[in-house]
C-alpha cells in the first residue's frame, strides 16, 4: 500500500535495525481514516473466504482489525494478554513472547466467542519473529475454526516470523514489507 510506504518514510522512526516506531498513526496516537484504509483494504483481500470473525491481540491491532471487521461485515475478538476477575472458566490459551516487552505473555480468548462453525480472518499490526501470530493461529486450532489467513499491517521480512508460518501453510498478507531498514533507510519489498 503505497501511502503506508509513504507514511512510514514520513513519520516512521527506525532504532537499531530492528524496531520500527510509528506511534504516531498506528501504535500511540492513531490516525482513524488512515487506520479504516489499511483495514478496509485488508478485509479486501479476503472477500472471498468467507470470514466469519476476526481475531486480533490487545491492544494496537484493535484499530485496524475494528475497522477490517467493519468492512467485512463481522464480529471482532480481541486476545487478552492478562488474566482478568471476569476470566471465563473456558478459555484458550497461548504463551507468546513478546517483541516490543521482551518478556513472556499468556494471551487468552473466552471459548464462546470462537467456535468450530467460525472461518477466521486474524490482523495484526506487525510481523516479526511471528510470536503473536503462532499465538493467535493455536487459539484458532483450539477452537476448531477454520483459518482464512492473516492480514499485516506491517511486515518486517528480514525477521524469520512470515517465513516460517507461510512455510507452516498459512495464508499472510501485508500491506508493507520492510526488507532492510536502518537510522535513515527504510527499504521495502516489492509484494
Ligand atoms: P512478533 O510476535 O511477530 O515477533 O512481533 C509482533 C508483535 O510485536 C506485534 O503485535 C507488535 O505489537 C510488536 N512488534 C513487533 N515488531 C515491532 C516493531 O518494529 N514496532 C512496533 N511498534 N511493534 C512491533
Amino acid at each position: 500500500m503505497k501511502e503506508l510506504q509513504d507514511r512510514i518514510r514520513i513519520d516512521g522512526q527506525v532504532i537499531g535495525t530492528q524496531t520500527l516506531k510509528v506511534d504516531s498513526f498506528l501504535n500511540h496516537q492513531i490516525d482513524p481514516a488512515f487506520i479504516m484504509r489499511m483495514g478496509e483494504t485488508l478485509a479486501d483481500k479476503f472477500t472471498q473466504d468467507g470470514v466469519t470473525k476476526i481475531l486480533t491481540v490487545e491492544s494496537s491491532g484493535i484499530a485496524v482489525a475494528m475497522a477490517a471487521g467493519l468492512k467485512l461485515g463481522v464480529p471482532v475478538v480481541f486476545a487478552k494478554k492478562k488474566p482478568a476477575v471476569t476470566q471465563d472458566s473456558e478459555t484458550y490459551l497461548a504463551d507468546v513472547f513478546s517483541f516490543t516487552r521482551k518478556e513472556a505473555v499468556q494471551i487468552s480468548v473466552a471459548a464462546k466467542f470462537l467456535v468450530k462453525d467460525d472461518v477466521i480472518l486474524i490482523i495484526d499490526d506487525f510481523l516479526a519473529h511471528g510470536e503473536a501470530l503462532n499465538g493467535m493461529v493455536s487459539i484458532v486450532r483450539q477452537s476448531g475454526a477454520k483459518l482464512a489467513g492473516a492480514g499485516i499491517v506491517i511486515e518486517k521480512r528480514f525477521q524469520e516470523g512470515g517465513k516460517k508460518l507461510r512455510a507452516a501453510g498459512i495464508r499472510i498478507e501485508t500491506l508493507a514489507a520492510i526488507e532492510y531498514m536502518e537510522p535513515g533507510t527504510i527499504r521495502f519489498a516489492q509484494n
